[in-house]
């Protein structure tokens, strides 16, 4: 079917993104690999060619643009070349900017916006801990002020760029007795004393993304890297995940939809019994099946998109996106994986990657179980 989300101008930024994959991205897949890392040559290349400054305006180095569906493109193409850069490159130029662009002070947005723009410095966002990720509310992490600044103690983990990160907010408790209403926000800074990383963690899948432990030990925060009023952290959050969720979610379908093409080539070139594996019964009817259930999910997502751009996407339609986008992606790339045989089981083969790196899209950001708790809670379930 058809997408008619898109107009001239989203398709000619689509090209301009893809040349860039083609041109940077690409040469360097094994590398990133091998380091486990996006190097920060890349990142700098990524912020010149005006991939991450689509939110901020135009007065701290961004593009100034409030069309989300430009984010979705941008979401679109990373994730059909790795899931690993789309997820690396989405928190820091799709997730973490609306914070301070939305509730950030004009100094704060003077000193971190023009960079972030340029890639020059990496942002990261750190909610989850490692006593719990999914109850936000009850985050343990520390806040306490001492005149005009804040001492910060706790841990966070599955910190995506958390170990390159120049930047990171950091989701605090500064008031024990208020529940989700004593959390705040702050910038922590990269050599901030008593702000320390741990190990890049060895995941099952997106080894090129790094993902990393972060560790607070009295660290002095000034009150001027205070993101937003103080105990509005938490709704701070909550108004700005839907963003995060649709994003993952043209990212799912984006990053399915293309092992899946792929994955059709190799089922009409591949043989067995003298004919091609795609024209069994079985295989073709298959095809048909994932075909179908990724343009119906897109189908959906894409009027998330268009919701969201026009400033009426609900936080519980994020969720459906998020949540069944993550199904259909997994259920697709292992359907994925069993049409290539013994090949799909191959870390050489593209399609085994991808089956490994999909596996968390049910889990981070708002797990499956979460978002159907916050549907089911809109259903007054
Ligand atoms: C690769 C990766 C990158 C990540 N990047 C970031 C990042 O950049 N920043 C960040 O802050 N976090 C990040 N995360 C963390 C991620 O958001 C959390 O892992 C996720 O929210 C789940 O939290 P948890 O791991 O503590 O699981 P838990 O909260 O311990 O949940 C465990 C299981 O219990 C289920 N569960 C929990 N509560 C309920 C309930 N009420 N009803 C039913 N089931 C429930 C969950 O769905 C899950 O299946 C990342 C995680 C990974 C793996």
């Amino acid at each position: 079917m058809p997408r008619n989300i898109y107009s001239s101008e989203h398709e000619d930024f689509r090209a301009s993104v893809q040349e860039f994959v083609e041109r940077t991205l690409k040469p360097r897949a094994e590398q990133m690999l091998e380091v486990k890392a996006i190097d920060r040559d890349i990142w700098k290349e990524a912020g010149s060619q005006g991939l991450f400054g689509l939110d901020i305006p135009e007065e701290f180095g961004g593009m100034g643009n409030d069309d989300y569906r430009f984010n979705a493109v941008a979401a679109e193409v990373l994730n059909g070349f790795n899931a690993a850069v789309g997820s690396c490159f989405g928190i820091h130029s799709d997730v973490c900017p609306p914070y301070i662009v939305d509730l950030g002070t004009q100094e704060q947005k003077e000193r971190w916006l023009p960079a972030m723009a340029a890639g020059e410095k990496i942002c990261a966002i750190a909610m989850t801990e490692p006593g719990g990720g999914s109850d936000l509310a009850a985050l343990k992490t520390t806040a306490v002020r001492d005149g005009d600044h804040w001492v910060v103690n706790g841990s966070k983990t599955f910190i995506t760029n958390g170990y390159q990160a120049d930047l990171v907010i950091v989701a605090t408790r500064t008031d024990p007795s208020k529940g989700a209403k004593g959390i705040t926000l702050f910038m922590v800074e990269d050599g901030m004393e008593g702000f320390t990383r741990g190990r890049k963690l060895d995941k099952v899948g997106q080894e090129e993304s790094d993902t990393a432990e972060l560790f607070f030990s009295d660290v002095r925060v000034p009150d001027s890297n205070r993101i937003g009023e103080e105990g509005m952290g938490f709704i701070a959050m909550m108004q700005r995940l839907p963003q995060e969720r649709v994003g993952a979610a043209a990212a799912n379908v984006a990053h399915a939809k293309q092992i899946l093409m792929e994955t059709i080539e190799y089922a009409k070139e591949r043989k067995a019994f003298g004919q091609s594996i795609g024209s069994f019964q079985h295989n073709k009817f298959k095809i048909a099946e994932l075909v179908t259930s990724i343009e119906v999910a897109e189908a959906y997502v894409d009027d998330c998109i268009e919701a969201h751009s026009e400033g009426r996407l609900s936080a519980v339609d994020a969720a459906k996106a998020k949540w069944w986008s993550a199904q259909v992606q997994n259920d697709v790339l292992d359907e994925c994986v069993q049409l290539h045989g013994g090949y799909g089981f191959m870390n050489e083969y593209r399609v085994a990657r991808a089956w490994r790196d999909a596996r968390v899209t049910k889990i981070w950001a708002g797990s499956n179980e979460i978002m159907k708790e916050l549907i089911g809670r809109d259903l007054g379930l």
